[in-house]
């Protein structure tokens, strides 16, 4: 998996709708880091954006005390 890209789609489960800003789970963004992905594409309501996994790396929320999901 090194160097792939994974596509991410945030759909809510109760509505069917996109939704307003999907983002991966910190663990999740662990296993993707760990897994060698390099980029990762979502989509939501916003529409579509690339997220280089460098920057998650370089910039940790657990290090910055943040709680995302
Ligand atoms: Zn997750």
């Amino acid at each position: 998996m090194i160097d792939s890209k994974l596509y991410l789609v945030g759909i809510r489960k109760d509505t069917g709708e996109y939704e307003d800003q999907a983002d991966s789970c910190q663990l999740c963004k662990k296993m993707i880091i760990n897994a060698g992905i390099k980029e990762v594409i979502i989509k939501d309501k916003k529409g579509y954006r690339t997220i280089d996994v460098k920057d998650w790396i370089e910039k940790d929320d657990l290090l910055e005390g943040k709680i995302t999901y």
